[in-house]
């Protein structure tokens, strides 16, 4: 038999966790400079949650999600996203009485997709999330904050795509066109039959389909940027410039729409790396309907972002590996009775020294030369009335009283 995980999950031996710690703190760290709190949200919420929220027409919803039923005959689902249930938490919990509630998360999400490289069944996500302001400027600071981030954890050949898809209003003229214009392919059978079911109720997701034939008819289609009402356009405007103020560069994608229904007005893409699923390492968008669709009494004007890690770390310029230096221990307690190292040890450690100590039964020769493999600066010989500490640099030897004048010694370098 064969021990293995099931497809699209993977392992993070203890290297790779190294690069995704590096990456979630330079992302968290970005967070607190911008003043975003982070928030935990379950792994599963109930189901018809996400149906409301990324909307049931979608792929995510559709083909992707993993929804089971528990004991108690309640239907849940595991989280394919997170903005949903930020938005839902912030409901719950009254975050919104008092506004801008600035968050921002790391999580596990869970789509049932078919894995590729940088496309995975569970995924991590950072992300953030500015609720409360349908100001220019929300959407400028939640996409400075993600290009940071992003330029923070050297991802390579870096660019920002964006557009505006308008609000419900200004939409409504864009999907009858693009209804009037995907028809005759329908009618041709050239559309998946997912999408050429979709055509009635939903023909924006057809634009976001990624099956080949439907990818085809995408360059011709309308743009929904051309439908803009002169609110939204001036809205569009307005990010572009704060962007441009803030001298991030950005390229105006018409075409470009997101896989999720509940955004409106502006949406945007990082891409970089070398291309693997798509180089799509983040994307966001505006989504003041958001808080409605999932049962909210009013919209909630929000703004946010999410970023893949498994993707970030296929992008990095150095794949990772700069960040996953791992630590060296500072100190080797080298001894013969288990019990004087254990003690010892635990001193040190206490104390807080990195410190390593035999755990095979190996003998004193040879746990000095683990010693000098190790890296460690300091060789630690508890003996009778004391302890005996070695430079293992120079060489140089000196005795010490206890662990804490040991201690004192190694701290000093
Ligand atoms: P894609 O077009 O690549 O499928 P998406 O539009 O479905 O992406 P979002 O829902 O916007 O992605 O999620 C935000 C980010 O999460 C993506 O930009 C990507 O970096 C990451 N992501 C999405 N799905 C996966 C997945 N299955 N495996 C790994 N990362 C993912
Ligand atoms: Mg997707």
């Amino acid at each position: 038999m064969r021990i293995v995980a099931p497809p699209g999950t993977v392992d993070a031996l203890p290297e790779e966790v190294r690069t995704n710690r590096f990456v979630e703190a330079v992302f968290m760290d970005k967070c607190r400079l911008f003043g975003y709190s982070e928030i935990h949200t379950p792994v599963f919420e109930y189901g018809g949650l996400f149906e409301k929220g990324v909307g049931k027409v979608t792929d995510i919803i559709e083909k992707e999600l993993y929804s089971f039923t528990d004991k108690s005959g309640a239907r849940l689902a595991l989280r394919p996203e997170g903005t949903t249930s930020v938005t839902r938490a912030v409901l719950q919990h009254g975050l919104n009485r008092e506004l801008p509630a600035k968050l921002c998360y790391k999580i596990t999400c869970y789509r049932q997709e078919n894995p590729e490289e940088g496309r995975l069944r569970e995924f991590h996500q950072i992300g953030a999330e500015c609720y409360g302001s349908e100001d220019p400027r929300s959407d400028a600071e939640v996409i400075s904050l993600a290009f940071e981030a992003l330029r923070a954890m050297s991802v390579e050949n870096l660019t920002l795509n964006i557009n505006s898809v308008g609000c419900p209003r200004c939409r409504v003229s864009f999907e009858n066109e693009l209804a009037r214009y995907l028809l005759p392919f329908a009618n041709r059978g050239e559309l998946c039959p997912t999408c050429a079911e979709r055509l009635g109720k939903n023909p924006v997701r057809v634009l976001d389909c990624k099956e080949a034939g439907c990818r085809a008819v995408k360059a011709g289609a309308p743009k929904v940027v051309d439908y803009l009402c002169p609110d939204c356009l001036e809205h569009y405007e307005r990010v572009k410039a704060c962007l441009r103020a803030m001298n991030i560069p950005f390229d105006e994608k018409p075409g470009l729409i997101r896989g999720l229904d509940y955004y409106n007005r502006t949406v945007f893409e990082f891409k970089g790396g070398g291309g693997g699923a798509n180089g799509t390492v983040g994307g966001g968008g505006r989504f003041d309907a958001l808080s409605r669709r999932i049962g909210g009494e009013a919209d909630l004007p929000a703004v946010g972002f999410a970023i893949g890690e498994e993707r970030v770390v296929l992008a990095m310029s150095d794949g990772g590996s700069g960040a996953a230096a791992p630590e060296k221990p500072a100190a080797w307690v080298v001894a013969e009775d288990a019990g004087a190292a254990a003690g010892c040890l635990l001193a040190l450690r206490s104390a807080g020294v990195r410190a390593e100590g035999d755990v095979m039964g190996l003998s004193v020769e040879e746990q000095l030369a683990r010693a000098a493999e190790s890296g460690a600066r300091w060789a630690v010989f508890p003996e009778k009335g004391g302890l005996r500490i070695k430079n293992l640099a120079t060489g140089e030897e000196r005795p010490a009283s206890d662990a804490a004048e040991a201690v004192r010694i190694i701290n000093k370098g």
